[in-house]
């Protein structure tokens, strides 16, 4: 169970504890709800939001595409999380912001309730285990397939949305695999459950577009950028399953999971079975540009500004 001494809710600080909501909460009967996952790094510079600015877009973003006014501007959600950060007296955090609809007239239409929100804070570390993000993790395709715009908004991180990522999750958990791959309705990879993907074959990388359902990953933006900035291609196209099993390289990126190789997927070996030059190369620069120690992607590191009243 995770904890921090406060949360910030709809404008104020509030204990822990007392972060209550109603049990006619739409979002929880619903799924109405839209949520980011975000990193604070403990930087040489002092804690810096990963790409802060971005994930406040996207939470933006979400919200307007199932028509959620949220009450708060942007600025002021940023320096509620800063300001959340230094009151919980963490240096490296995860966060969650979760805008809701809260309690008001039951039923289907949601309009009529209210805009709630919601953030959070804990101390987190590696989502897939160390020794998965060091040496890669063993991945099998879902017989689950990613949600499609047929149906919902994949582009929208929503809550109600994410029990299609976590029908995949039980399935490989259960089957003794560390994630989940999902393809889209075509039938090409379309992510992890919480992870954007990338292969790389011949020294050329490729990741799946947003035709084939993905959410938008921040990381999967910056680590495309990494990449032609070493040089190397990558395209954004439609990847075939068997792709997978003839990648020389091949791995995900997210908020949780960071930069984790994939060293097994169907119980096919990827490569060598060892995380690939390649990827160990993009890992090396994104890792140092999440923690604050890269002045080529400095930009990407959102410092967190203590305000004046919490010192
Ligand atoms: N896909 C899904 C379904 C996710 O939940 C996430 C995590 N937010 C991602 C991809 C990766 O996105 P990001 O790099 O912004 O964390």
């Amino acid at each position: 169970m995770v904890s921090a001494d406060c949360v910030w809710m709809n404008g104020e600080f509030v204990a822990f504890e007392d972060a209550k909501v109603s049990v006619l909460t739409h979002a929880l009967h619903y799924g109405t709800g839209v949520f980011e996952g975000i990193r604070c790094y403990d930087t040489p510079r002092g804690p810096a939001v990963f790409r802060h600015t971005a994930h406040i877009d996207r939470l933006f973003q979400s919200a307007r595409m199932y028509f959620m006014d949220i009450p708060f501007s942007r600025d002021e959600i940023r320096a509620a999380t800063d300001e959340l950060i230094v009151r919980n007296g963490f240096r490296g955090c995860y966060i969650r912001p979760l805008v809701f609809r809260g309690a008001g007239p039951m039923g289907l239409y949601p309009l009529n309730s209210p805009v709630e929100i919601a953030i959070a804070a804990w101390e987190w570390g590696s989502y897939l285990g160390d020794e998965g993000k060091l040496n890669g993790v063993r991945a099998r395709v879902s017989s689950w397939r990613r949600i499609d715009s047929a149906s919902v908004i994949p582009a929208a991180k929503a809550t109600g949305q994410y029990l299609n990522s976590i029908n995949a999750k039980v399935e490989s958990e259960k089957a003794g695999y560390e994630e989940g791959i999902l393809l889209d309705t075509r039938g090409f990879v379309s992510e992890g459950t919480g992870e954007n993907l990338f292969i790389v074959k011949d020294s050329k990388l490729a990741t799946p577009h947003f035709t084939s359902d993905i959410l938008g990953g921040i990381n999967r933006h910056s680590v495309i950028e990494i990449i032609r900035d070493l040089g190397y291609t990558v395209e954004e196209r439609d990847i075939a399953r068997g792709e997978l099993y003839m990648a020389d390289e091949f791995f995900m990126t997210g908020t949780a999971a960071e930069l984790t190789p994939i060293r097994e997927i169907d119980d096919h070996p990827v490569g060598t079975g060892r995380p690939g030059p390649i990827t160990e190369r993009v890992r090396a620069i994104f890792e140092d540009a999440l923690h604050g120690r890269s002045e080529r992607y400095a930009k990407w590191n959102d410092l967190v500004e203590v305000p004046a009243r919490a010192t």
